[in-house]
């Protein structure tokens, strides 16, 4: 699957933050992608770089974060091992993130 549609929401999300800034073009790129978004980050580089050739593309992922409903732990929710990292408690809710969070743009 082709993340151009990724690439090119992303361009758009910085352009909007540069001018914000009161930035002329965005020249390098930083954001953080969710583990779980099914985004092949080493494909995004590849669309971003078709769709934006000069500006530079930083990636991050991160894994969602997970609160446990009967200790209140937080930790870092890995695929396929839903339960408390304290109390071993299956009634774990993944805390919502956005897909794509803007980090930095310059
Ligand atoms: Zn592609
Ligand atoms: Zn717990």
């Amino acid at each position: 699957m082709h993340e151009v549609q990724t690439a090119k929401n992303i361009l758009q999300m910085a352009c909007e933050e540069a001018k914000r800034q009161g930035l002329q073009n965005p020249r390098a790129i930083r954001v953080r992608v969710g583990a779980w978004t099914g985004i092949d980050v080493d494909h995004l580089k590849h669309d971003f770089h078709t769709v934006a050739p000069t500006v530079s593309l930083d990636v991050e992922t991160v894994e969602p974060s997970a609160r446990c409903e009967d200790c209140g732990a937080r930790f870092e929710a890995k695929p396929g091992s839903l339960s408390c990292d304290k109390c071993g408690s299956r009634r774990v809710t993944l805390e919502q993130r956005r897909d794509i969070e803007l980090i930095s743009v310059e």
